[in-house]
């Protein structure tokens, strides 16, 4: 088994560092003020291949495996400071060009993927509604089928991207009675007569990442625009989340690292009672928790990630990268704003700012109890006992 990046995927990670460290992430503080994304950031990750990542070479990507895409958010995240930018990009790359590439036809992917992977083009996911988000299937969307098109009501919160979004992947049921197994996919383009994007709630965190609610009134969608099958939303929706709980937070472990990185500086350059404070057993233990939590998150991210690449449907490595990298990131965060002192509760250092962005990992591609959640249901553990004649319980 070997555990080191080769050259090529080390050169990858390094230059999107450069990239975050030299050309991302400017006006940060202001951005966060006025909760904007900057599109000059948008277009140089796109011109320097990151929307480009997954995506085969005939549609104008790069082909790469899940693992390198991974080595190489990292090392975007360790760069740059925008987590707001980050986390846009892997809702686009993860929540859109992936279930484009695997469920759409090849019309559909000719018509979207080039515009996405250049940068011309924004995606967002648009499952969560007012009343269904951890239960999602469970949405009350309505894609009525008349004729060639279907005509689709019904309203979305959360989504990120969506002011700035040319497309959304719209899921909606084609009759409630069905539950879950009526969940339809669909490609709405931004300019569609019926879809309107509202401003919504302000968020504590990820603010340059523009998120906002989506009304669906008579919204007609031609047929051709379905994504895979009639029904099959449900296996669209947990394919897309597979990828995106693997990957979206490949760019935090970065993230984590340069937190770190400062907090070391900082440790052995403030004195207090005659000594750097990176001698008190309490301080230097607190860093060394949090490399030995991002070490656990980042293993559990590249496993995750070579699980995708083999193909492995049923992995629990997903939820499990998903779970430990946010849970860590808070984690971390948190130390490092104690760390600081004084200056930690301010805006002088990246800390609070982190920890606010990191809050909401916990909670977007599922929260915390989801991703345990969906683990028991794939280690079986919640399968309903039966009982047989003689009385015994069997799964
Ligand atoms: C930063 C961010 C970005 C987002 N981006 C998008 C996006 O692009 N597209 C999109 O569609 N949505 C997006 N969302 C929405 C996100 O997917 C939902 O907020 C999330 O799934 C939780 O749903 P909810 O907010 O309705 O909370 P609820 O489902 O109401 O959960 C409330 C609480 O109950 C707990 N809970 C619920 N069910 C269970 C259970 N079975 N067992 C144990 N505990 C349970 C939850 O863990 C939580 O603590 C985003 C959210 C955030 C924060």
């Amino acid at each position: 088994m070997r555990l080191a990046p080769t050259d090529e995927q080390t050169a990858l990670a390094e230059r999107l560092r450069e990239l975050g460290a030299t050309a991302l992430g400017g006006d940060l503080e202001e951005r966060e003020r006025s909760r904007t994304l900057q599109p000059g950031d948008w277009q140089r990750c796109a011109d320097a291949g990151v929307f480009a990542l997954p995506v085969p070479k005939e549609y104008g990507g790069l082909g790469l495996d899940p693992l390198t895409c991974a080595l190489a958010l990292e090392g975007l995240g360790r760069g740059c400071r925008d987590n707001g930018l980050l986390i846009a990009a892997g809702a686009h790359l993860w929540a859109v060009e992936l279930p484009l590439l695997l469920f759409g036809t090849e019309e559909q992917k000719r018509r979207h993927l080039p515009a996405l992977v250049d940068g011309s083009s924004i995606g967002a996911h648009a499952i969560t509604e007012a009343g269904s988000g951890s239960d999602a299937l469970s949405l009350s969307a309505v894609a009525r089928r008349e004729g060639d098109h279907y005509v689709l009501n019904g309203g979305k919160r959360f989504i990120t991207n969506a002011p700035v979004a040319g497309l959304f992947i719209v899921y909606a049921t084609v009759n409630p009675e069905l539950g879950f197994t009526g969940v339809t996919a669909f490609l709405v383009d931004r300019d569609t007569p019926g879809l309107t994007v509202e401003s919504g709630f302000e968020k504590t965190g990820l603010r340059t990442a523009p998120w906002g609610e989506i009304v669906l009134r008579e919204c007609r969608v031609p047929v051709a625009n379905r994504l895979g099958a009639e029904k099959q939303g449900s296996r669209i929706l947990a394919t897309a989340m597979a990828w995106e709980r693997s990957l979206i937070l490949a760019p935090l472990l970065g993230t984590m690292q340069r937190q770190i990185d400062e907090c070391t500086r900082y440790a052995r350059s403030r004195e207090q009672f005659g000594s750097i404070i990176g001698r008190f057993p309490s301080v230097s233990h607190s860093v060394v928790g949090m490399q030995i939590r991002l070490e656990a998150a980042r293993l559990l991210t590249y496993r995750a990630a070579w699980d995708l690449g083999r193909g492995d449907t049923g992995s629990v490595f997903p939820e499990a990268a998903q779970l430990e990298t946010s849970e860590s990131a808070v984690q971390t965060f948190l130390d490092a704003v104690q760390l600081y002192g004084g200056l930690g509760y301010t805006t002088a250092t990246d800390a609070e700012r982190n920890l606010r962005d990191a809050l909401g990992t916990r909670i977007s591609s599922g929260t915390s109890d989801m991703q345990r959640k969906v683990m028991a249901d794939k280690l079986g553990l919640t399968v309903r006992a039966r009982h047989t004649a003689d009385g015994r319980h069997t799964p």
